[in-house]
């Protein structure tokens, strides 16, 4: 139909990134990056075109204009609030920005991209970039909401046999990917340390051999970007490193760096390795970015007619872009909607046995009514 009326600019289109078939995987609900309405047409009533209108008029900041910030605010946008947005940077886009320089992610843009068509056409929002705001600054705006999309940042965390994050690591050498995204300078060899398990730690090993460095790629897990294999895209991660000419050391953890010597062991039996190493980047843990939303929560008595203040996508709980887009089209959707028209379906398929002989099983309609 966009098509037909010439609104092709209107289409939202696929990035590649496969997190709709990890949600058959994961036999979870599914999801799609760009489209935040995917999967909850009937749970929560999310018709991908239309939206309600604004049930105040009230005006809401947005801090932070990544994934989460820019869907929320064009969300909003549509509803008809009056929306600000202020970035600190230059330029909008957050994570997005670094990310799709990354080899295989430049598609990744279109996550931008379209939400900022979109946004342009929308005279009831306003985009401030190199605006980094304050508490101080958010009490003296005067907006009745505050939503804080600040997103996370990576930390230099090891990680321990029992599977869990631990042990700060400090010192020259140790960097993370947003040191990698701020432009730092890396000395080679370099050792990408990934227990994120996604696409960072192996785009990254990626970026830093086309950069000329030698590089080695060091998991504890079985294989590199291990979750990828929801996304079907292990094959091709493992054929990009190698082709790469980099080194894999997997079910490996990393117990010391000193020296430019990085000590191994192995995740089972703890047998020790080293390796020769000048940079050691790592792809593990994040951190969400919530100092403002903890400033304003402290100052919440204070009369500056603020009447919430939320954390949404990445500032809320650090996850993969799809999680991002989601959590501010959700935060969108629900302002000052009806509490009663918030419990969202669930699929209840045993419900339809009823009837076949399987006692103790409530019928469909019961079920439904669940919160
Ligand atoms: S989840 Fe990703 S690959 Fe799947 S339809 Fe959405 S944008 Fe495309």
């Amino acid at each position: 139909r966009k098509i037909d009326e010439g609104r092709e600019q209107d289409i939202r289109e696929c990035i590649g990134c496969n997190i709709c078939i990890s949600s058959w995987h994961d036999s979870v609900p599914v999801r799609c990056t760009q489209n935040p309405t995917i999967g909850e047409e009937w749970r929560r009533e999310w018709h991908p075109e239309r939206i309600a209108r604004a049930g105040s008029a009230a005006s809401v900041l947005v801090v932070g204009a990544g994934p989460a910030g820019l869907e929320c605010a064009l969300s909003l946008g549509r509803r008809g609030y009056e929306v600000t947005v202020a970035e600190a940077a230059d330029e909008i886009g957050g994570r997005l920005r670094f990310e799709t320089r990354l080899p295989g992610l430049a598609g990744w843009g279109r996550v931008l991209d379209w939400r900022r068509g979109q946004l342009e056409r929308l005279a009831n929002v306003n985009i401030y970039r190199g605006n980094r705001l304050t508490a101080e600054d958010i009490l003296g705006l005067g907006n009745t909401h505050v939503v804080i999309a600040t997103g996370s940042r990576w930390a230099r965390l090891l990680y321990s046999a029992l599977e869990i994050p631990v042990g700060r690591i400090e010192g020259p050498g140790v960097f993370t990917p947003d040191d990698i995204a701020d432009g730092v300078r890396i000395e080679g060899p370099v050792v990408v340390y990934d227990f994120d398990n996604y696409y960072m730690g192996s785009a990254l090993a990626e970026h830093l051999a086309r950069l000329g460095h030698a590089v080695s790629y060091v998991t504890p897990a079985g294989h590199a970007s291990a979750w990828a294999i929801m996304s079907n895209e292990q094959p091709q991660v493992h054929r990009a490193l190698f082709a790469a000419g980099i080194a894999l050391h997997t079910l490996s953890r990393v117990t010391g760096f000193a020296g430019g010597d990085l000590t191994l062991a192995n995740q089972f039996t703890g047998a020790a390795t080293r390796l020769a190493c000048k940079s050691l980047v790592i792809v593990g843990a994040r951190f969400a970015n919530d100092f403002l939303y903890t400033a304003l929560s402290a100052r919440s008595q204070e009369p500056a007619g603020i009447q919430s203040v939320t954390r949404i996508g990445d500032a809320l709980a650090p996850g993969a872009i799809v999680h991002a887009v989601y959590s501010g089209h959700r935060y969108a959707r629900e302002l000052d909607a009806d509490p009663a028209t918030l419990t969202y379906r669930r699929d209840a398929p045993l419900g339809r046995q009823r009837g076949t002989g399987m006692p103790g099983l409530a019928a469909n309609e019961d079920l439904e009514k669940l919160p």
